[in-house]
């Protein structure tokens, strides 16, 4: 069944859910609410703090303007025999429909001595019994009950889904059939059939995710014939020598534990994780040089061109005195210059290819991969990891990230991998001066960032929103106005969120870079790794909405370079939480402080942004129920490897993608 025969879905809507990452059935009734709002019929006597109030409309609704873009429509409500004042802002457009004598459902807050009620939403129903709304991200071409109407058009037509979680298994939980829960997600009666929904599809996420894991891991122990390699220890060492610093004692580890693998029997599988600018990147780059020295070819791949990019220009310096043929595969290049990287690549003419991850869906063949290195592991699936190892022959292979996260998690996340920990920061480097300041402050703010302006640095500054109207929260397009009114639109501002094309989202990541911006004003989005050395100043609006780790990987963009930086937290809320940064550098120790203040952290904010990109489940939230799955996963695995899954279907299907191009 095509969307477009879904009633409600025309070309303009067609275009919308598009824009959402919706081209399907199946990508439609799967697209779920992500919060739910609950509605009691309430007696106005108890909403002070918020809720729904019922009644008639007893009076002629009328409209006061206050000013340009600010208006309230206010009548009276019969509630119960109470009658009530009703103000509801920036919705003079309902006034016709406002009727006396009408029923009508109000959700806001009562305030008793004023004997008003603020409303914030509005139902043109009488609400008798408790209503479960779901509330979906939409963008800006769909409303939110638009959406519902076509999501239960959908869900009366005849569709199939697949259900990963093996019968015996369902069984055991006692889990909801697969249809019924996904149309509870969307139409739920009662909260305790909307939490049995959830966890079942939950579950069957993490099922299948750790499924993919284990089976990795279990490839890797059976695939284990290496590479033969000759290490020559001395010359690594007299290019180790030969660096303009010495390496820190965590990297020589790290150095000798890839050594090790590359020595030993079995195949490289390792994470390098490190905190940003803890000095991974040479780590990986001696891993090249070794691997080089063995005659193999290698290739390392970025989640951008721009850091791709970066990678390239890197590589080519560190080298220069070598006879190392480098070459930079990404989606820019044209045909011709493409078809010639390749067939380069497959005579040996080239020794390490850099690219983005779309280096796998590539037709590229290697004469004799040997190593394959990807940065920022975090945002590549579990797919393209099996996809990458499958590439060469049995290529060594090297993970690097920057996400600290206590060794528990990683474990669950990374278990197929070893993992090598870079915890101490190169000597000399300058720590970002952090300061937490209140709104009230911004005046001292601005002041330094007429400083830095005035030294011809750049500056960052993110907002937790885009353009969400509030009160109590900044948004990108309402501090462009700010600061270009700050400064009498004389600096240039380049705006950056997560809603752009990742094409556009390049292009202004590169002109910051190349300074055509004085100021990048943005969301999280601002790519992790990327180097814009001329950059001193971060500003972080709204700080209490991040966790510590996101703050402090967004710190990291700044001090890449011996001029001071700086980083200025703005918030009203909560400052003891956010001094643990004025304090400390260190992501390791940051990321547990927020464990212990929050009780869980944010660390998988940041790993979820990626590739890994869940519908339902979060790994944080669900830690309990993904080490469930991981231990039924690799139950099943076991059961089921000897037979290559004969009586699992879908199961063979997976293993089967998960081994091509072989
Ligand atoms: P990340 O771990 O974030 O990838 P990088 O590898 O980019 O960090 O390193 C950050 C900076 O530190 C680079 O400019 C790099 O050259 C430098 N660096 C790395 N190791 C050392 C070291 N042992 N001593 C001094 N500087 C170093
Ligand atoms: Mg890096």
């Amino acid at each position: 069944m095509q969307l477009e025969q879904i009633s409600g879905i025309g070309p303009k809507m067609l275009e919308n859910l598009a824009k959402l990452g919706i081209n399907s059935l199946e990508e439609l009734i799967t697209y779920y609410p992500y919060k739910y709002l609950v509605l009691r019929p309430n007696s106005i006597y108890s909403l002070e703090n918020g809720g729904v109030l019922v009644g008639k409309i007893d009076s002629i609704a009328r409209v006061v303007y206050i000013k340009k873009n600010l208006n309230y429509l206010t009548f009276r409500v019969n509630s119960n025999n109470n009658l009530v004042k009703i103000i509801i802002f920036n919705r003079a457009f309902l006034k016709s429909k406002l009727k006396i004598g009408s029923d009508i459902t109000l959700i806001g807050k009562y305030d008793k001595q004023k004997n008003t009620f603020t409303a914030s939403d509005i139902r043109f129903y009488k609400l008798t019994k408790t209503l479960i709304e779901p509330k979906y991200h939409l963008n800006s071409g769909i409303k939110n009950n638009n959406f519902l109407k076509i999501i239960n058009n959908a869900l009366v037509q005849n569709f199939d889904l697949v259900d990963y979680i093996p019968v015996y298994l369902s069984k055991t939980y006692n889990f909801l059939d697969k249809k019924n829960a996904v149309k509870i997600m969307h139409k739920p009666l009662t909260s305790a059939s909307l939490k049995q929904a959830k966890l079942r599809l939950i579950y069957e996420e993490l099922f299948v995710f750790t499924f993919k894991i284990n089976y990795l891991k279990f490839k890797n122990t059976i695939n284990s014939s290496s590479l033969k390699r000759d290490i020559d220890c001395e010359q690594i060492k007299s290019f180790i020598d030969q660096l303009p610093f010495a390496l820190t004692s965590d990297q020589t580890t790290a150095v000798e534990e890839i050594i090790n693998d590359f020595n030993s029997k079995k195949r490289m599988n390792r994470l390098i994780l490190g905190d940003v600018g803890s000095g991974k990147t040479i780590v990986a780059f001696i891993a090249l040089y070794a691997n080089y020295l063995n005659s193999y070819q290698a290739a390392m791949m970025a989640p951008t061109e721009i850091l791709a990019k970066q990678h390239y220009e890197a590589i080519n310096n560190i080298f220069s005195n070598y006879n190392i043929k480098t070459a930079l595969l990404i989606g820019s290049l044209t045909k011709k210059e493409k078809v010639k990287i390749k067939s380069d690549i497959l005579n040996n003419k080239i020794d390490i290819l850099i690219g983005t991850h779309a280096i796998l869906s590539e037709d590229l063949e290697f004469k004799n991969l040997g190593l394959v290195i990807t940065d920022e592991q975090h945002r590549f699936g579990v797919n393209q990891r099996s996809c990458l190892q499958n590439k060469g022959q049995k290529p060594d292979v090297l993970y690097m990230s920057a996400t600290p996260i206590p060794r528990t998690y990683a474990l669950s996340l990374y278990g197929d991998m070893d993992t090598s920990l870079i915890k101490t920061k190169p000597k000399g480097r300058k720590s970002v001066k952090t300061i937490v300041k209140k709104n009230a402050e911004i005046k001292d703010v601005l002041h330094q960032v007429l400083e830095q302006l005035k030294m011809g640095h750049q500056i960052y500054i993110v907002a937790p929103t885009i353009d969400q109207n509030s009160n109590e929260l900044e948004n990108v397009n309402q501090l462009k106005e700010k600061f270009n009114k700050a400064f009498n639109n004389i600096v240039k501002i380049g705006v950056l969120h997560g809603k752009q094309k990742p094409s556009l989202k390049e292009q202004i990541m590169l002109d910051f870079k190349n300074k055509k911006y004085n100021i990048l004003i943005s969301t999280t989005v601002i790519e992790v790794g990327i180097d814009v050395e001329n950059a001193t100043m971060i500003i972080i609006f709204n700080a209490e909405r991040f966790g510590l780790a996101t703050l402090h990987q967004l710190r990291g963009r700044v001090g890449r370079n011996s001029f001071d930086s700086f980083c200025y937290l703005i918030s009203d809320q909560n400052p003891e939480r956010l001094k643990v940064l004025e304090s400390s550098n260190d992501g390791f120790y940051i990321s547990e402080q927020d464990f212990k203040l929050r009780g869980e952290g944010d660390l998988f904010g940041t790993l979820q942004s990626g590739d890994m990109n869940f519908k339902i489940a979060n790994l944080q939230r669900d830690y309990k129920i993904l080490i469930q799955a991981k231990k039924d996963s690799l139950e099943f695995l076991k059961n089921n490897i000897e037979s290559n899954f004969k009586n699992e279907k879908i199961y063979s299907n997976i293993i089967s993608k998960m081994d091509l191009i072989d």
